[in-house]
């Protein structure tokens, strides 16, 4: 009997939908093994109402990705919880917050300024901002209320499995969807992931190629200048966070030339990606100048540290 499936979207950007559809032909195989019971907003003509007719625990896998930042996305996915039997926080939104938890080194006031008043396609003389309730002729308008932070899923629902990757690459998704389709599933609580950092799947790793990695000399950003393609980024001072990501991506970024920010989440146990990142990075720093000069070249050092995964931080604001 095929699995029921449904899939919601709540503050995120649609790429982890993408991730799907991204499946092709897999998708077409998968799909004789799962039934579509809702895919909002994003792919199936369904309304939140019809999510919500629908029996408790009727539905068995439910995935979310995207972040909850109002009313609405922290409803839904309540919603979600009640409906399904098991709930995977699909992508670094779902899991740890993601990009738009960066959000949470500011205050919304800040946010709804520069995002309605300051930035450069506004035209909002009057500085209008959203505003929860507001008035329209004979009619009330409602909007969600915006929540004070962003908070990955977990910290509103009990959440079984979580995938990393902004959004997961689409082999990966095809190994989650044999995994569940066949019932090969780790222990609640678990990233469903091979177990494999990005280095260990990197052919740039110097340890792969019988070398020994080097103490890194000096600080590089990436856009300054090309670096050689075939040495590892970290070693040519470009901060590649391979050494701590989970590789479920094959490496993607590094096999373009580009380091790895991290979006594959920490590598187990791990919750903390940023503190982990620091340890890693210090540890193979070659003198104190190169740590003055990455706090030069980094002046928001955490944005860069929790790309993706602000909200999960320990030490909070
Ligand atoms: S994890 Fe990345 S791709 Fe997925 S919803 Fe968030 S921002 Fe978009
Ligand atoms: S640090 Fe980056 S470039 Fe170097 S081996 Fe690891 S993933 Fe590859
Ligand atoms: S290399 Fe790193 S940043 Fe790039 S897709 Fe993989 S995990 Fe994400």
């Amino acid at each position: 009997m095929a699995l029921k499936l449904a899939y919601l979207l709540v503050g995120g950007c649609g790429g982890c939908d993408m991730a799907i559809v991204d499946l092709s032909e897999k998708l077409v195989d998968a799909l004789e093994h799962l039934e579509i019971v809702f895919w909002a907003p994003t792919v199936a003509d369904v309304k939140y109402k019809d999510l919500e007719a629908m029996p408790d625990q009727s539905i068995d896998l439910g995935l979310i990705s995207g972040m909850v930042r109002n009313k609405e996305n922290e409803h839904l996915v309540k919603v979600m919880r009640q409906k399904c039997k098991v709930i995977v926080a699909f992508g670094a939104c779902a899991s740890l917050g993601g990009i738009p938890g960066m959000a949470n080194l500011h205050e919304n006031r800040e946010l709804f300024e520069n995002a309605y008043v300051k930035c450069m396609s506004a035209d909002n003389p009057d500085g209008v901002t959203p505003q929860p309730v507001s008035k329209e002729g004979d009619f009330e308008l409602t909007l969600p209320a915006f929540l004070d932070k962003v908070r990955p899923i977990d910290e509103i629902i009990d959440v079984d499995y979580y995938v990393g990757g902004c959004p997961p690459h689409h082999d990966h998704v095809a190994r989650i969807v044999e995994a569940i389709v066949t019932g090969n599933l780790p222990p609640k609580g678990s990233w469903l992931t091979m177990g494999k950092a990005v280095c260990d799947v990197c052919p740039r790793n110097p340890a792969l190629k019988g070398e020994k990695r080097e103490y890194v000399k000096e600080v590089k950003r990436m856009h300054e200048g090309i670096p050689d393609e075939e040495t590892c980024l970290l070693q040519q001072g470009y901060l590649c966070l391979g050494p701590i990501t989970q590789g479920d991506c094959g490496a993607l970024c590094t096999k373009v030339n580009i380091r790895c920010a991290g979006c594959g989440g920490p590598i187990p146990p791990t919750w903390d990606f940023g503190l982990r990142a620091i340890s890693a990075i210090g540890a193979i720093l070659d003198n104190e100048n190169v740590v003055d000069e990455l706090l030069k070249k980094y002046p928001n050092l955490t944005k860069m540290l929790y790309r993706y995964s602000l909200p999960k931080a320990l030490l909070k604001k």
